[in-house]
């Protein structure tokens, strides 16, 4: 049950979002000491060729292993650690650990694939970010056309030169830039349109009853062709069922991802998966 204590917790940290100062120093302290006394973990979540069926990469995406609370959700104490001014530090760890695994599975023998690392926006502004790329690809040795980055829209606005810069030289190291939750943004198109991006990962929201709603259907068959116009790779997420991916396949669709295919798993059992995968 530590799913329904990790509900129980996420009230908490909820509740405590609202509060005073001082009940904040507390997350305060309580994240960094997660930081050092290394209380994450990744999941590994697997992404599928829309055309071969086969495994195509996987997303990573952290978990925060509690000595009291149990696991807690990333949305739970992600926008707290944004709030905190603790993300980076947190991103960091994330893109060294998912490099350093996914070379691991690449020496192990299994197939080359890359690794999506979701990046906080606000990372986008710290200064040392093209380094921290640079130095995690150079000491886990993993080639860099196997790193995505996915940023979540909505935050470039507040300074859309600098971060089409830094999106530019992140692209010039050869890791690709995916956008997350394409269309919850509130000027998707204007991304679309400025920013040097290579994929969309559409959101959940648009997946799911994609057949139940004519106009869902509409919007998103308008945005994978649109994203193909502009020749973006395109990832559906949150796919639960056949009728989904059906529909997805019908659109072209490239990627898929979700509970239909596969829960988020944590190292170990990812490489059961690709054991497994193998076999096939
Ligand atoms: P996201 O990047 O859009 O990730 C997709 C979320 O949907 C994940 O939730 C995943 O577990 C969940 N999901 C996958 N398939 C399905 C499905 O079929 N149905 C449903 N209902 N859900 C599905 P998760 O792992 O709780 O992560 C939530 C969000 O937290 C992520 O959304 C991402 O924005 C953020 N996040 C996760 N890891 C990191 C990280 O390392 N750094 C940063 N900055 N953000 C992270
Ligand atoms: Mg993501
Ligand atoms: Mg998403
Ligand atoms: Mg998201």
């Amino acid at each position: 049950n530590s799913k329904e204590e990790g509900g129980k917790h996420a009230s908490f940290f909820k509740k405590q979002m609202e509060k005073s100062f001082s009940e904040k120093m507390i997350l305060d302290h309580s994240l960094h000491e997660a930081i050092r006394e290394n209380q994450f973990e990744l999941y590994y979540q697997p992404k599928i060729d829309s055309n071969t069926e086969e495994l195509s990469g996987m997303e990573a995406l952290i978990r925060w292993q509690h000595p009291e609370y149990g696991i807690i959700s990333p949305s739970t104490f992600i926008p707290i650690a944004e709030e905190l001014g603790l993300i980076f530090e947190i991103d960091k760890w994330c893109i060294f650990q998912a490099c350093k695994q996914n070379k691991a599975w690449h020496n192990k023998g299994y197939p080359d694939m890359p690794v999506s690392v979701n990046l906080s926006a606000k990372c986008l502004y710290e200064p040392d970010l093209i380094s921290i790329l640079k130095s995690s690809l150079e000491a886990t040795g993993l080639d860099a056309k196997y790193l995505k980055l996915e940023i979540t829209e909505g935050v470039f606005i507040r300074d859309p030169d600098l971060v089409i810069d830094k999106i530019k030289k992140i692209n010039q190291l050869g890791i690709a830039i995916s956008i997350d939750d394409f269309g919850m943004g509130y000027s998707s198109l204007y991304h679309l349109l400025h920013l040097p991006i290579q994929e969309i990962k559409i959101d959940k929201i648009f997946v799911q009853d994609i057949n139940k709603d004519e106009k869902q259907g509409a919007i998103v068959n308008m945005i994978i062709s649109l994203a193909h116009r502009l020749r973006l790779n395109v990832v559906a997420e949150g796919i639960e069922t056949k009728e989904e991916v059906n529909r997805l396949r019908q659109y072209q669709c490239n990627e898929f991802q979700g509970y239909y295919y596969s829960k988020p798993l944590n190292h170990k059992e990812f490489t059961q998966y690709l054991i497994n995968t193998d076999k096939k």
